[in-house]
């Protein structure tokens, strides 16, 4: 067993480009394809030794493009040596992280010869067999179905060669490592393992020791959120949310836009006022069922669809370019949350707006995100809103929101969109 190596790398190298990384022409075929110009800070950092065959931690949030930092190296390493057998395996925790990879296997490895696939429950098992017994090599699993597979043998890992942990804090926040542990007890020979993880709570660090072999930690701009995103804070009444997410829908200048709310009955609810409301909006939550979250998805990727409600299972595995506004309906849990969810806005070189409705109860997390963010985000208050509408609920007592005393209210910025 190896420890936990504390060599760490920072420093950007100086200017790389692509063809530094001698990609076979085949594999820099797909960086053309999917438009890449310039490595990430993350790429250039760990592409070139993941390609030495080193083990590396890559500390780097969604966002950064790390999923092409071992991507690209893994076509390099099996575009040698063609074996129609799984060996390269990417676990992560969810099912919609599972398929984006598998995009970005399949747009970069598109001339290479090699396959992915991606493997997560709540479809049918058989269709993936036949993708393995077609000869994917890359799979791209969620820890639960993996298991299912290996238990009923229908995948082998016996030629394994790179094993991907991604968003390993998440897995263990979703209570995926014991599963990632009977996983890893299935591999029994030397391979090469990276692990990934916005995060390094003691649990991954503990897991990081005992698995990688001297590894090298790669890190970039950890917890902060990208600099491309302004975020701004809307004091607002729990009962005129919707009111006010309508306001801003109609008066603001958006590509497209994330919405994302607490719970899935809230997404649910929210999805249907709007829908009532004539918007084309659709909604992405954990109980619709697979081809329903695939059909939700793929409408906002191809932009027939520019509103999109979504609990938080989905702040990690939506790849739309070009989603110019991220809205908190409801604030995260937690900083890490607040990261991840607008950290689907403003991605590589795009502008983003994150806001987030806050109400008297979120004072805590409000004090939280100026901490993370060093700076309290500017607050508006939207001119001609009226914001002492009372709840319907009320049974027509008109009851004032207490403007005054909601988060942060004496420091309101008024702004109009
Ligand atoms: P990821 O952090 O892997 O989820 O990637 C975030 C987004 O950045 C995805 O839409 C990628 O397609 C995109 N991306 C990754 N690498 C690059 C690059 N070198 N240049 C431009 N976009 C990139």
């Amino acid at each position: 067993m190896s420890c936990l190596n504390n060599s760490l790398q920072r420093s950007d190298p100086a200017s790389v480009d692509f063809e530094s990384f001698n990609l076979h022409a085949s594999v820099m075929a797909g960086v053309r394809a999917l438009g890449y110009s310039v490595p990430t800070p993350i790429q250039s950092r760990a592409i070139p030794l993941i390609m030495q065959g080193r083990d590396v931690i890559g500390l780097a949030q969604t966002g950064t493009g790390k999923t092409a930092a071992f991507v690209l190296p893994i076509l390099e390493h099996l575009r040698r040596n063609p074996r129609r057998s799984v060996r390269a395996l990417i676990i992560a925790p969810t099912r919609e992280l599972t398929e984006q990879t598998c995009e970005v296997i399949n747009g970069l490895g598109g001339r290479t010869g090699l396959r992915g696939i991606a493997v997560y429950g709540g479809v049918s098992m058989e269709r993936q067999v036949q993708g393995l017994r077609s000869g994917a090599e890359i799979v791209a699993a969620c820890p639960g179905r993996l298991l299912d597979h290996l238990w009923k043998g229908t995948i082998s890992l016996a030629e394994l060669e790179v094993l991907v942990i991604d968003e390993a804090d998440r897995m263990f926040d979703m209570g995926f490592l014991p599963d990632v542990h009977s996983i890893l007890r299935c591999i029994l020979h030397r391979h090469q393992t990276l692990l990934f993880s916005a995060t390094m709570p003691a649990e991954i660090r503990r897991l990081a020791g005992e698995i990688l072999h001297d590894p090298i930690t790669v890190q970039v701009d950890r917890q902060l959120p990208a600099k491309t995103v302004s975020h701004s804070l809307y004091p607002v009444p729990q009962h005129l949310k919707t009111n006010l997410l309508k306001e801003i829908l109609d008066n603001t200048d958006m590509d497209s836009v994330l919405i994302f709310t607490r719970t899935k009955h809230r997404a649910e609810r929210v999805t249907q006022q709007l829908m009532r409301a004539g918007y084309r909006v659709a909604s992405l939550q954990g109980d619709l069922p697979q081809n329903r979250r695939q059909a939700a998805l793929d409408s906002f990727r191809n932009g027939s669809v520019k509103i999109l409600v979504a609990t938080d299972i989905a702040s990690r595995g939506i790849d739309v370019l070009s989603i110019s506004h991220v809205i908190n309906y409801d604030m995260p849990d937690s900083t890490d949350a607040y990261i991840h969810r607008i950290g689907r806005t403003g991605r590589v070189d795009k502008n983003g707006d994150a806001i987030s409705f806050v109400t008297s109860t979120d004072a805590d997390k409000v004090t939280a995100l100026e901490r993370l963010l060093g700076a309290a985000p500017e607050r508006v208050t939207l001119p001609g809103f009226d914001y002492a509408r009372p709840c319907p609920d009320n049974d027509g007592r008109r009851s004032r929101w207490p403007l005054r005393q909601a988060v942060g209210a004496n420091r309101s910025a008024r702004r109009s969109r």
